[in-house]
């Protein structure tokens, strides 16, 4: 059976709520979850499984997806005006049409040349680049004190982890975390290159990503609070 995927939305219990349903041939059992991204519940429906099961589902668990979504933070989009963190620091978008200059930083103010239409997708492609040379610069530093060898560093739209380690010894990172403080971009970073020596989460591999980045503790705790709202940006 294809795996599929359809929305709609509906009034629950709790209040209109947009349900993403989807249809995979490999669950094994009817799941909801909260899909930060885009405020929506998916409902995964195992090959045999009927909407009415999984309506039945949405029901009983009313108060819970009701919960969960309203507590997600705001959506913030990418338009003139909104606030926008770079390391950690809020800054507006700044949309200056005629200065036929991309994106650039000045003033505290992400600035955004050209046709409104395309700014933000030039803003998305600005902070992809930043955080491709931030985390780069971050892995290399770390790297060379280990003497180890990184293939290769990407970004990616990744929304269920931060950063990921090839067997290849290529890494991935979210673009997202270009959003976030420099002590947390400092922690994946590590996260990830320790990984290079260490391919799984045991003690080894923990005292190395201490050892490499100072404020792991206090950036895993940031990234639990703080974030879903990096995911809810952009
Ligand atoms: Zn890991």
């Amino acid at each position: 059976m294809m795996d599929s995927s359809e929305s709609e939305t509906l009034a629950l219990p709790g209040g209109e709520t947009r349900v993403l349903w989807r249809r995979s041939s490999r669950a094994r059992r009817i799941s909801l979850r909260i899909e930060p991204k885009g405020g929506v519940v998916v409902v995964t429906l195992p090959p045999r499984a009927g909407r009415r099961a999984g309506l039945a589902l949405l029901t009983a668990h009313a108060d819970w997806v009701a919960s969960h979504l309203a507590a997600l933070p705001g959506a913030i989009a990418f338009v003139p005006g909104a606030l926008v963190p770079i390391g950690g620091v809020e800054q507006p978008i700044c949309h200056v049409p005629g200065a036929r200059r991309g994106v650039w930083l000045e003033g505290g103010e992400i600035r955004v040349s050209g046709d409104v239409a395309f700014l933000p997708r030039r803003v998305r492609d600005f902070l992809r680049a930043e955080a491709k040379q931030r985390l780069s610069a971050l892995v290399a530093e770390k790297a060379a004190s280990l003497g180890a060898t990184v293939r290769r560093v990407r970004v990616r739209d990744t929304r269920s982890r931060w950063g990921s380690c090839g067997a290849d010894g290529s890494l991935a990172f979210s673009w997202r975390l270009v959003m976030a403080p420099p002590f947390v971009q400092d922690y994946v970073a590590a996260h990830e290159v320790a990984h290079l020596r260490h391919m799984n989460h045991g003690p080894r591999f923990w005292a190395l990503v201490r050892k490499l980045s100072p404020h792991t503790d206090a950036a895993i705790a940031w990234l639990r609070e703080e974030g879903t709202r990096l995911i809810r940006i952009g």
